[in-house]
C-alpha cells in the first residue's frame, strides 16, 4: 500500500530489536518518541523493558489489565510491566528456579513506581497459601513504612528513595486462594500507622521511633557559637532540651558531648574543646549516626516480621529497586558508589546475558559466532581490589597516622593507580585533557562514560566518624530502639568500624552473591524531563540515559546473535495464516509447519536456524516483513 501509513510509523515498534537502523541512536529514540507521543511507555529490547516515565495516570494498571498478562506468551501482547512479571512467574513455575527482577534508572525514572506496580500484581493474580498471603501483605504494607523513612523530597523527585531496596517475594505456586489486596499507596500518615500494626510494632516502638525522628529534626536547629578561645559554645540551650527529652538522655552530658571531645592517653582520658568546625562536624555525624542507625533497625525489625513461619522449600522473585548510573556537574563520594554499584550490576548483566545466549544456541545445536563484548571487570578491579583499588587507598589514607586530606588521597591515586587505563587526573591527563580537569578532581572511564569526581570531602565521607563522647551518650540512653543501636560492646572495642566505602563494597558483594544464582529480568527505567511534566520528551536528557542505562549496548549484544526467538509452536500459531499448507490448522509436527510456513513466505537461508525446538531468526527486518504481511 503505497503511501499509506503503517502502523510502525505512527507508534513505533514494540521491540527495538524491531528497528532497521538498529545501531543507531537517534533511531533508538525516534522510536521511544513516536511510542511516548502515543502514551505507549513501554518498550522491549528482547526481554528487557524500557520503560519512560508518564508522570500521569494512564489507566493500564487495572484489573482487566492484569488479567489480560496472565499467562500469555511475551511478545503475543504490547509490551508491559506486567508481562515481564509475569514471564518470571511462568519461568519459574516451570523450570522451578529462582529470578529476580532489576529495576533501575535515574532519579524520578519510575524505579519505585515500578517495583509498587510488580508486587500489585503479584498480590492480586499468583496463588498463595495462607502463610505466604500474610507474608505478602506485609511485604506490601512495608512500602509506605520505608517510604515513610527512607524516602526525602528532593530537587529530582518529590518521593524519592534515599535507599537501595532488595525484596524477596516467595511463592507457593501449588497453592489455591487468590486474593484481592486493595492497596493505599497514598504515602499518608494513616496508612503508614496501620502498616506499623500489621507488621508488629508496639505503642512504646511508635514513640520511640517518633522521638528518635524529631531529635533528628531538633538536631538541625542548633547553633553554634565561638568564644574568645575559638572554642565552640552552644548560647541557646532551648533545642537541646528537647533533644535530651526525646532521646532520654542528660541534657548536660549532650551539650558537652556536641562541644567537647575525649582524647585517650597511655593511661588517662582528656577532655578537649572542639573548635567551630569540629563541632559542626559532630552534630552533623551525630544526626546522620542516629539516622542512619534507626533506618537500618528499621529495615530489620521489617525484614523479621516477615520471615515466612511455613519452612516447606519455596521459589522466590527478588526485586531490586536500585540507583542508577549518576553523572552530575559536580560528582563526589556518592556518586562513585552509586556507579560502582552499577559497574558491578553491569557485569553480571553481561555475564547473565551472554551465558544465557550461550547455553541456549548449545542446547538447541544451533553454530554461532561468539559475541564481543566490553568486560568492565577491569574497571570492577580498579574500585574494589583489595590492597590496590580505590576503596582500599581511600581506607589507607583514612587510617595513615599524620595529616591525610582530599588532595593527598588524589596523589596517592596518582602514585598507585595513574597508570591504569580507566583513570586519570588532570596531571596525568597532559595538555590535551588538562583543560577540563580541576586540580581535587579524578576521571574513571566507566562502561556507560567518563566521570569526573572531585575528592573532595571523600576522607570526611568515607570515615563518617561519630566521635566516642558522643557514641556513650547514645549508648546510655533511655530510648530502647536506640541502645539496640549503639551497643555498650562497641565502645570497648579498641577497632575502627569498616569506613563507608568498604560496607558498602562489602554489602554490594553479598547482594551480588544473592543475585548470581537467580535469573535475571531487566527494567530500565527513563525520565523524559526534569520538570516531572507528562509528554515532554526532553530529547538531550533522554539521550543521556540512553547512554548511562547502556541500552544501545544491551541492544548490540542481543542482535549480535539472533535476534529473535520462537518456540515452533508459538511461531506458527502467531503466523499460520500466511500459508495456506498451515491455515487453518497444522496436524503434524510444529517444526514441519514453521518449515512450510518460512518456505511459502520465502525465508533465505542466512535469514535464521531452525533448532532442536524453536525457530532463531537472524535479522530483525525479517520479522519484521513477516509482522507487516500479517497486519495488513
Ligand atoms: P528515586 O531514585 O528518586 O527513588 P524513582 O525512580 O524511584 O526515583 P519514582 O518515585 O518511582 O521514581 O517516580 C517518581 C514519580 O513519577 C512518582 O511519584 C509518580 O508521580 C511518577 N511516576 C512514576 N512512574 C509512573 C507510572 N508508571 N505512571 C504514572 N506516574 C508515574
Ligand atoms: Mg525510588
Amino acid at each position: 500500500m503505497e503511501g499509506a501509513l503503517t502502523a510502525r510509523d505512527k507508534v513505533g515498534v514494540q521491540d527495538f530489536v524491531l528497528l532497521d537502523a538498529y545501531t543507531s541512536e537517534s533511531a533508538f529514540v525516534d522510536n521511544l518518541h513516536k511510542r511516548f507521543s502515543e502514551n505507549l511507555i513501554y518498550t522491549y529490547i528482547g526481554t528487557l523493558l524500557v520503560s519512560v516515565n508518564p508522570y500521569q495516570e494512564l489507566g493500564i494498571y487495572t484489573m482487566k489489565q492484569m488479567e489480560l498478562y496472565q499467562g500469555v506468551n511475551f511478545f503475543e501482547l504490547p509490551p508491559h510491566i506486567y508481562a515481564i512479571a509475569d514471564n518470571a512467574y511462568r519461568m519459574m513455575c516451570s523450570e522451578l528456579n529462582n529470578h529476580f527482577i532489576l529495576i533501575s534508572g535515574e532519579s524520578g525514572a519510575g524505579k519505585t513506581e515500578a517495583s509498587k506496580k510488580i508486587l500489585q500484581y503479584f498480590a492480586v493474580t499468583c496463588p498463595m497459601t495462607e502463610s505466604l498471603q500474610i507474608a505478602r501483605d506485609r511485604l506490601l504494607l512495608s512500602n509506605p513504612v520505608l517510604e515513610a523513612f527512607g524516602n526525602a523530597k528532593t530537587l529530582r523527585n518529590d518521593n524519592s528513595s534515599r535507599f537501595g531496596k532488595y525484596m524477596d517475594i516467595q511463592f507457593d505456586f501449588k497453592g489455591q486462594c487468590a486474593k484481592e489486596l486493595s492497596i493505599n499507596d497514598k504515602n499518608d500518615w494513616k496508612t503508614v500507622s496501620n502498616a506499623f500494626a500489621v507488621i508488629d510494632f508496639t505503642d512504646e516502638d511508635l514513640e520511640n521511633l517518633f522521638g528518635i525522628i524529631a531529635s533528628v529534626l531538633h538536631l538541625g536547629n542548633i547553633h553554634f557559637k565561638e568564644d574568645n578561645q575559638g572554642c565552640a559554645t552552644i548560647p541557646d540551650t532551648h533545642e537541646i532540651k528537647w533533644i535530651a527529652k526525646l532521646l532520654g538522655v542528660l541534657p548536660s552530658v549532650l551539650l558537652d558531648a556536641l562541644t567537647h571531645r575525649k582524647i585517650e592517653a597511655k593511661t588517662e582520658e582528656m577532655i578537649c574543646p572542639l573548635t567551630l568546625d569540629l563541632s559542626i562536624y559532630a552534630r552533623d555525624a551525630m544526626a546522620k549516626a542516629v539516622y542512619g542507625r534507626t533506618f537500618t533497625w528499621l529495615v530489620n525489625k521489617i525484614n523479621s516480621s516477615l520471615v515466612n513461619k511455613d519452612f516447606t522449600k519455596k521459589t522466590v522473585i527478588g526485586l531490586l529497586d536500585i540507583y542508577g548510573f549518576e553523572v552530575f556537574d559536580k560528582n563526589g563520594f556518592e556518586q562513585f558508589c552509586i556507579n560502582y554499584c552499577n559497574e558491578k550490576l553491569q557485569q553480571l548483566l553481561i555475564e547473565r546475558t551472554l551465558k544465557a545466549e550461550q547455553a541456549e544456541y548449545e542446547m538447541e545445536g544451533i553454530e554461532w559466532e561468539p559475541i564481543q563484548y566490553f568486560n568492565n571487570k577491569i574497571i570492577c578491579d580498579l574500585v574494589e581490589e583489595r590492597h590496590r583499588g580505590i576503596i582500599s587507598i581511600l581506607d589507607e589514607e583514612c587510617i595513615r597516622p599524620g595529616p591525610a586530606t582530599d588532595l593527598s588521597f588524589l596523589e596517592k591515586l596518582e602514585e598507585k593507580v595513574g597508570k591504569h587505563a580507566h583513570f586519570q587526573t588532570r596531571k596525568l591527563a597532559g595538555a590535551k585533557g588538562r583543560k577540563r580537569m580541576g586540580w581535587m578532581e579524578f576521571r574513571l572511564f566507566h562502561y556507560a562514560g567518563e566521570v569526573t569526581y572531585c575528592t573532595k570531602g571523600f576522607l570526611e565521607k568515607n570515615n563518617d566518624l561519630l566521635y566516642r563522647h558522643l557514641k556513650e551518650v547514645l549508648c546510655w540512653s533511655k530510648n530502647s530502639i536506640l541502645r539496640e543501636c549503639f551497643h555498650v560492646a562497641e565502645l570497648k572495642n579498641r577497632r575502627r568500624p569498616p569506613t563507608v566505602g568498604t560496607q558498602f563494597k562489602n554489602s554490594l558483594s553479598s547482594l551480588l552473591e544473592i543475585l548470581i544464582s537467580k535469573e535475571p529480568s531487566y527494567i530500565r527505567c527513563i525520565k523524559p524531563n526534569d520538570g516531572k511534566e507528562p509528554r515532554k520528551f526532553d530529547e538531550l536528557l533522554i539521550r543521556h540515559q540512553i547512554k548511562y542505562l547502556g541500552l544501545m549496548e544491551h541492544l548490540r549484544v542481543r542482535r549480535a546473535g539472533f535476534a529473535y526467538r520462537r518456540k515452533y509452536e508459538h511461531f506458527l500459531q502467531r503466523y499460520k495464516s500466511l500459508c495456506p499448507d498451515t491455515w487453518p490448522h497444522w496436524h503434524g509436527r510444529p517444526a514441519e509447519g514453521v518449515q512450510r510456513l518460512i518456505k511459502y513466505i520465502g525465508y533465505k537461508p542466512e535469514e535464521y536456524k531452525l533448532g532442536k525446538t524453536k525457530i532463531f531468526i537472524r535479522f530483525p527486518r525479517t520479522l519484521f516483513a513477516t509482522e507487516d504481511a500479517f497486519e495488513f
